[in-house]
């Protein structure tokens, strides 16, 4: 199974993409992940990526097409791809169908996290992520169980992106309306898309997204 998971920042993709990779064995394929990784190697897609990155604004669909087509090379036929901040233009929604369809493989569900944007930015400036596993948090949603201490791995070493300030999420949102919203039909054609209320508690959106992906 390959799906898409499609929202605006801090709609909780990466949340939910986790959650997936333990039940069920997925891979999670996330662009913002990889980029960072450039970033911090300081490979020549992160010198490229990085002020783009700082300034909210998307990264060229050239770039992450490409680094996805490596890492679905890296998968075995039987691992399902959760594509997870990816496509996030048309261009690249494109892209993808025909890096599948060179694969052998399709894409099954597309499932559009709905969130309230006015909450999108106290998600967005509350997220922290552990220093060593990188599991995701937030100051006030998801605590760790115990103060200053990864429920995962028991770091105490925590991190946050230099992203995620108000005034760069306003851009990020404004992009995602502008180029990645308008992806949406172009799946919907295909009746692809499951609609999943993000606003819900994290256990009840994960509830939801499996009810889709086993009905
Ligand atoms: P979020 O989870 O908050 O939506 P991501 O970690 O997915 O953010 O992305 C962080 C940044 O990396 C984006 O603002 C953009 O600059 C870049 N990026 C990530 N994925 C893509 C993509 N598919 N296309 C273009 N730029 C991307
Ligand atoms: P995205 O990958 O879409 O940018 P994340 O999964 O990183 O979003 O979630 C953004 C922040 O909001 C994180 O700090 C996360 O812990 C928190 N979060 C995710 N889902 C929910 C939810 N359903 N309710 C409250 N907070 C959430
Ligand atoms: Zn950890």
């Amino acid at each position: 199974m390959n799906i898409i998971l499609l929202g605006p920042p801090g709609a909780g993709k990466g949340t939910q993409a986790t959650r997936l990779v333990q039940s069920r064995g997925m891979v999670q394929l996330s662009t913002g992940d990889m980029l960072r990784a450039a970033v911090a190697a300081g490979s020549p897609v992160g010198l490229q990526a990085k002020a783009v990155m700082d300034a909210g604004e998307l990264v060229s669909d050239a770039i992450v097409s490409g680094i996805i087509g490596e890492r679905l090379d890296q998968l075995s036929g039987g691992q399902g791809a959760i594509f997870d901040g990816y496509p996030r233009t048309q261009a690249q929604a494109e892209a993808l169908d025909r890096l599948l369809e060179a694969r052998g493989r399709r894409l099954d569900h597309v499932i559009e996290l709905t969130v309230d944007e006015n909450a999108l930015v106290a998600r967005i400036v509350g997220r922290f992520t552990c220093a060593v596993c990188g599991e995701g948090y937030h100051d006030s949603f998801k605590r760790p169980k115990v103060d200053n201490t990864c429920d995962v791995c028991g770091s105490h070493e925590f991190k946050r992106r230099p992203d995620d300030n108000e005034e760069t999420v306003r851009t990020r949102m404004a992009e995602y309306r502008a180029k990645t919203a308008p992806i949406l039909p172009y799946y919907e054609q295909r009746k692809l898309v499951s609609r999943v209320d993000g606003m819900a508690d994290i256990d009840d959106v994960g509830a939801a997204i499996d009810a889709v992906l086993n009905g």
